[in-house]
């Protein structure tokens, strides 16, 4: 299983490996960047996200022009304004409460939002950390909405339409 292909593990890769390894471990005490597309609004979470869900819903593939939505909690004291300036969208949600949504001004990317039945908390797309290591969501929800060809992990939870908890406890 070397990383490369290789024949075997070898000085230079056993080297890589553990590079790997320490990258991942300090990424963790790492604040982690969410920039726009054209990168003049940027957002630093620090920690690691407080829960992580992917959502079919009909809402967040409008969002977000993809299929799905995944979304990072992070307790609003832990998220900062790096640079840039946002737009807001609110709209209402099937739960009843509204959300507002931030996005870049000038390339409309959606870069986080503020659910109202979470109000200690925000979510961060996690397509806007362009980073293939974020931890994987733990739950899917709205999987009555699910395109039909895609398929996920059968540990990640899932819920037919609005689950009971969609994001960690205030
Ligand atoms: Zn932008
Ligand atoms: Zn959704």
């Amino acid at each position: 299983m070397g990383r490369r292909g290789g024949p075997g593990p070898t000085a230079d890769s056993l080297h890589l490996g553990l590079q790997d390894f320490t990258n991942r471990f300090q990424l963790r005490d790492m604040p982690r960047d969410a920039a726009c597309q054209c990168g003049q609004l940027v957002i630093r979470c620090s920690g690691e996200p407080a829960g992580i869900s992917l959502c079919h819903c009909l809402d967040c593939q409008r969002r977000t022009g993809s299929v799905f939505g995944v979304a990072a909690f992070f307790a609003k004291e832990k998220v900062t304004i790096a640079k840039g300036s946002s737009t807001q969208f609110r709209r209402g949600s099937d739960s009843g409460f509204d959300i507002t949504f931030h996005f870049c001004c000038v390339c409309g990317s959606t870069i986080w939002w503020e659910p109202e039945r979470l109000a200690s908390m925000v979510g961060v797309a996690v397509g806007a950390f362009a980073d293939p290591d974020f931890p994987a969501p733990k739950q899917a929800t709205w999987d009555k909405r699910q395109h039909r060809w895609l398929h996920l992990p059968d540990e990640m939870a899932s819920h037919p339409q609005s689950p009971v908890r969609t994001a960690p406890q205030e």
